[in-house]
């Protein structure tokens, strides 16, 4: 299996202010093709650092994509790097400087005589067409090693990747293809996750699998590696449908949906309305559920009902049962929840009431307690969760674990 390496070249990117988004790309057209990124490294717009990068990456890796630096200006020397490193000269191409002084000529332009930079070409190198852009691309084969040089705009990249580099690398990828799928569960700690899916995953010679965790689920990774497509499709296939058998309806995505996209498919496919009540969330689960198109077709309103009043006046949350209990309580989230669906008139209701932090604990109500509520046309109940972490973090597993209680609900209510 052949080993690449990216090198994302541009001072820029050595900033605050830019990341670079280009090795992510490749990295996962190079994985599709079954070749596995061994190290990637960002260099600054300096001569000696990409040639010193190069050369270490030559001595490691088979495959060497190089992206940025190839502009006009003095201040773009991957060029030039790359034939030091590999000690080759550069030549002025005289046909690849008219094709770049047509492309002026098309923007009715004349070619500024920087641009004449971009037509010397490492001898014994294969020039990459670049539709997007005036800088052309470089292939050349060093010691059994492909090195290709890329610009760094994504718009330009990217064709170029898919037309001139995708079949170099074919040829020699030896038809091994890398698939990947994420499977995403809720309610679970990783390592009871684990410890239920081990059985599965270890049964699998060409499956790679992690779990992670995410700030309010945890993920399963798979990566299988097989010899075409559909046969790496057919393994996947196979280990997440006994992963879901496993796990039940605490997985819930296998195809990259996110909390949010799942609860509102199931909205739409049993035609139901949500209404939301929010109080330590502010807002954010109406914000995640109308991120997606056509959310208006199951999410009725959202109310951020965050003073007590509020809770009163907008919910019809009973004064008395605040005074009674607190409005962080079980019996406030579930008045949240029905005053919310009474309101708006929907199927569902749910809602948020909690002690976000860093202020408001008290010894009987610590910092992450959270009531999540929950109405239909037949019952109103509740959840309390003790949530770890910050301020940002406890609302945005509140936010989920709301979400979440819901499909739970509509799940529950349509298997029975
Ligand atoms: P260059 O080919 O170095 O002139 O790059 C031109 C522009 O491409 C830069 O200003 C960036 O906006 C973009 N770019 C370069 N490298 C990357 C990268 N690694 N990831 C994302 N964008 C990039
Ligand atoms: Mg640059």
């Amino acid at each position: 299996m052949p080993k690449a390496e990216i090198i994302a070249i541009g001072s820029e990117l050595l900033t605050p202010e830019k990341i670079d988004t280009n090795s992510l790309w490749f990295t996962e057209k190079l994985n599709e093709l079954g070749v596995e990124l061994r190290a990637k490294t960002i260099a600054g717009d300096e001569i000696e650092v990409i040639k010193d990068e190069l050369k270490q990456a030559l001595q490691r890796s088979d495959i060497i994509i190089l992206t940025g630096g190839l502009g006009p200006t003095e201040d773009d020397v991957t060029r030039q790097a790359v034939a030091e490193a590999i000690q080759k000269p550069l030549i002025f191409d005289e046909n690849l400087a008219n094709t770049i002084r047509e492309k002026f000529m098309k923007l009715n332009r004349p070619m500024p005589e920087a641009n004449k930079r971009q037509a010397f070409v490492i001898e014994g190198s294969t020039v990459l067409t670049n539709e997007h852009g005036t800088a052309p691309g470089i292939f050349i084969e060093y010691n059994n090693k492909k090195i290709i040089v890329l610009p760094g705009p994504p718009r330009e990249n990217q064709p170029m990747f898919e037309s001139s580099v995708l079949p170099i690398l074919r040829k020699d990828s030896g038809n091994r293809v890398i698939k990947k799928r994420v499977i995403r569960v809720s309610g679970m700690g990783e390592s009871a996750v684990d410890e239920a899916i081990a059985p599965i995953y270890s049964g699998y010679q060409n499956l790679k699998t992690s779990i992670l965790f995410n700030r309010s689920e945890i993920e399963i990774h798979l990566t299988v590696n097989a010899n075409s497509i559909e046969s790496a499709q057919k393994t996947l296939e196979e280990v997440t449908k006994k992963i879901c058998e496993k796990l039940g309806i605490a997985v819930f995505s296998t195809n990259g949906e996110t909390m949010e996209e799942v609860v509102g498919r199931l909205l739409k496919e049993k035609n139901k309305t949500l209404a939301v009540a929010e109080s330590c969330t502010g807002g954010l689960i109406s914000m995640r559920l109308t991120e997606i198109p056509g959310a208006s077709s199951y999410f009725l309103q959202g109310v951020v009902a965050y003073a007590n009043e509020a809770k009163v006046k907008m919910l019809d949350v009973a004064e008395e049962l605040i005074n009674r209990h607190g409005a962080v309580s079980a019996e406030v989230a579930e008045a949240m929840a029905k005053g919310v669906r009474e309101r708006a008139g929907s199927d569902y209701g749910i809602s948020v009431t909690g002690i976000a932090g860093p202020t408001g604990a008290s010894p009987q109500k610590p910092i992450g307690l959270v009531f999540i509520g929950y109405a239909d046309d037949k019952q109103a109940k509740s959840l309390k969760l003790i949530l770890p972490g910050d301020r940002h973090l406890i609302r945005w597993r509140a936010s989920q674990a709301a979400l979440d209680y819901l499909r739970r609900q509509i799940l529950k209510s349509h298997t029975l």
